[in-house]
């Protein structure tokens, strides 16, 4: 019976994450399977309760569970604290670590009923659909750092380091990926400037010879940013290092709307973490205004990644589609003519639309 671990955090994070667990309670009762769930703390909830946004009991219960559903961590009242004792710094990435996520995968998907909210004009974003793939635990945000004084002058140094392991194994979770989608996969680099861009090229394409049934093509970076908004539908699935994937991952992601629909899962270890892309929205925080479609579809994503379960996963999806399109809005995605509703309704209605397949 799968186990999953909610860990609600601080701000929105507390209201959105029991709307997940309630999509993921209806899958259970339509699909016939026992979900159990446990929950902990974490961030500023966790520093708040024992003086450690990552305790070690929180470790335990994740590394024993089959995924977690993470809300959102952070907030002004712990900004001030040792950088290590803040939630992001103390938990976020220690979690990430410990757990050996190595791929954080995020789909942009744009919804009908929402294409009048994307910043892109409809007939451009019109059927977007698209997953980036980033490597998420190597590149220069992981390589040796220095700071020196060099001829009186301060001098810093980030170190970009790939070695073929790492390419391999992020490479082939993007090409499977692209063989369950439209089988077009996208490698992004910058091999025409960079040394680690060409041996990832050269890997990457050396793995396509191992799925013939996928179209490989490569792009510069900087093209690829340029592409996101000039024709966002030509992308299937891209797959790139950790820091170019966290500026295509933003740019992806205002293309769909809302901050509130993004979902993202963070995989490669034992146990998945799901999460969405926003963070803990301290200015609407505790007042039933928060979005809890982006975590709920990140709990689509945990049944069919963690679970293998896709036909679940599409009737999240399905029922998301329906909310939305039915026209039951959040704040955020508010336009006239919409009926507005609280995070709980909106958990509700997806629930609701679950069980009713
Ligand atoms: P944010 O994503 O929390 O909020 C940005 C804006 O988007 C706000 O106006 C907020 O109201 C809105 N928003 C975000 N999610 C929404 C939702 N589901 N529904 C409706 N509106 C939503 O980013 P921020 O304000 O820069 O950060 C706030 C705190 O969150 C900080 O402490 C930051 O460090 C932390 N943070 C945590 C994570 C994480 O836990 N993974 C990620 C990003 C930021």
């Amino acid at each position: 019976m799968p186990n999953v671990l909610l860990l609600p955090g601080d701000g929105i994070g507390q209201e959105i994450v029991p709307e997940a667990a309630k999509a993921v309670r209806a899958v259970g009762e339509r699909f016939q399977v026992d979900f159990r769930f446990q929950e902990a703390l974490v961030g500023g909830a966790a520093y708040d309760d024992c003086g450690d946004p990552l305790p070690e009991e929180t470790l335990r219960l994740c590394k024993e569970s089959d995924a977690i559903i993470l809300g959102a961590i952070g907030g002004p009242k712990w900004e001030q604290l040792p950088v290590h004792l803040r939630p992001e710094m103390g938990a976020l990435l220690p979690l990430r670590k410990k757990l050996e996520l190595y791929a954080n995968i995020r789909p942009a998907v744009l919804y009908p009923g929402l294409i009048d909210a994307s910043p892109l004009k409809p007939e451009v974003v019109d059927g977007l659909d698209l997953v980036v793939v980033r490597e998420l635990t190597g590149g220069l945000y992981f390589g040796t750092k220095k700071r020196e004084v060099v001829d009186d002058e301060e001098q810093a140094v980030d170190t970009l380091v790939y070695n073929t392991g790492e390419i391999v194994r992020i490479g082939r979770l993007a090409f499977q990926m692209a063989q369950k989608r439209r089988k077009k996969l996208t490698s992004v680099d910058k091999a025409n400037v960079l040394a680690s861009g060409r041996l990832w090229r050269e890997v990457i394409t050396e793995l396509g010879k191992e799925y013939p049934d996928v179209e490989l093509e490569h792009m510069y970076v900087d093209n690829c940013s340029m592409q996101l908004v000039r024709k966002p539908t030509q992308f299937d699935v891209i797959v790139t290092e950790n820091t170019f994937g966290d500026i295509l991952t933003d740019e992806a992601s205002v293309l769909t709307g809302s901050i509130g629909m993004l979902a993202s899962a963070s995989i490669g270890g034992d146990v998945g973490l799901y999460e969405p892309s926003h963070g803990s929205a301290p200015d609407i925080a505790g007042q039933q205004k928060a979005n809890p479609l982006a975590t709920i579809l990140s709990a689509a994503m945990m049944l069919e990644l963690s679970f293998n379960m896709p036909e679940a996963a599409r009737s999240i999806e399905d029922a998301v589609r329906h909310v939305v399109e039915e026209g039951y809005r959040t704040p955020d995605l508010m336009q006239s003519g919409g009926k507005e509703v609280t995070t709980a309704d909106m958990g509700d209605l997806v629930a609701e639309y679950i069980l009713k397949g």
